[in-house]
């Protein structure tokens, strides 16, 4: 399958100059288009760091995961 892809809404949203309309356009394209959708991973990943080295705190102690659970259930009474 061959998509056409919008390379120029690609740039322009990676360098945050989509308007809205563009942006609900690419957005639909980037769902159905894999590799407009690793493109934009990738750039926001160099973009943030800080979001994606965070790997290690997936692995949450026990304690952690039972204050989580508090927190939520604390959330939900009130
Ligand atoms: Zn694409």
């Amino acid at each position: 399958m061959t998509t056409k892809c919008p390379r120029k809404l690609l740039a322009y949203y990676l360098s945050d100059k989509l308007d809205v309309d563009d942006q609900l356009i690419f957005f639909a394209h980037l769902d159905a288009c894999p590799e407009c959708w690793d493109e934009v991973y990738n750039a926001v990943k160099a973009q943030h760091p800080h979001y994606y080295k965070t790997k290690s705190r997936l692995k949450m102690s026990d304690k952690e995961i039972k204050q989580f659970e508090h927190k939520e259930r604390a959330i939900e009474v009130a």
